[in-house]
């Protein structure tokens, strides 16, 4: 599978374009706030195939420019189950963050996933991993190679656990979930450079817990839940 990352809006959030190469399916994940994103695929060539758009969780910097995206490709949308609620906020939090020119419609969702869910992208398969925490539904994507993670995790971070619809209990689960799975595997974060499962379970200063639980060097640590 190749992964293509375009870097969007205001908020600096990384969208992705999944291609499975044997038959050149394409997968569009989250889509900035802008019809950046719009723009930018627009322009490649040859044109991407793009069969669905899959969404990482609600907020306003990955679900916000559903309706531009889907005036052009028309094509079965997913959203995490559980983001149903923050979802359907998206027509006001653009108010809430001080941008009432971006309150617009949700856009259409066709498929509700669920943790364990399978989905086909040509001869890919993508798996969905349920990771709530930073919001109460969001989501990863993931092949043998790749994950696309959206704010769960970032290089030497993890999403922000403040927000009224957060959760830190529910993210010091995810994480530790998240980071069971092989250390190889390249993580596509929805702000801020590539990494690894390998390298942030090593390093990354929030994930002191799964260190310590694992036996692992310590390394710098910072205790931001109850339990970690
Ligand atoms: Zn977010």
């Amino acid at each position: 599978m190749k992964v293509q990352c375009f870097t969007v809006g205001m908020f600096g959030v990384n969208t992705y374009l999944l291609t499975d190469e044997a038959t050149g399916a394409s997968a569009i994940v989250d889509t900035g706030e802008t019809d950046e994103l719009v723009r930018a695929l627009s322009a490649l060539e040859p044109a991407p195939d793009v069969k669905m758009i899959l969404l990482t969780h609600g907020h306003l910097d990955h679900a916000g420019a559903l309706t531009l995206l889907q005036e052009v490709w028309d094509v079965p949308t997913y959203l995490p189950r559980q983001e149903r609620p923050l979802f359907e906020t998206l027509p006001v939090q653009g108010r809430m963050f001080g941008m009432p020119q971006l309150d617009r419609p949700c856009g259409r969702v066709d498929h509700w996933v669920e943790d364990g869910d399978a989905i086909a992208l040509g001869e890919t398969t993508l798996r969905f991993l349920s990771t709530p925490g930073h919001t109460p539904g969001q989501g990863c994507y993931f092949d043998e190679h790749d994950i696309v993670v959206g704010d769960t995790l970032f290089a030497g971070s993890i999403g922000r656990t403040d927000f009224p619809m957060s959760d830190p209990a529910q993210a010091v689960q995810s994480l530790r979930r998240l980071l069971a799975l092989p250390g190889h595997l390249r993580v596509h974060s929805g702000h801020g450079p590539m990494t690894t499962l390998g390298e942030e379970l090593a390093s990354n200063p929030f994930l002191g817990y799964l260190r310590r639980e694992r036996g692992l060097p310590a390394g710098p640590t910072i205790r931001w839940a109850p339990g970690t």
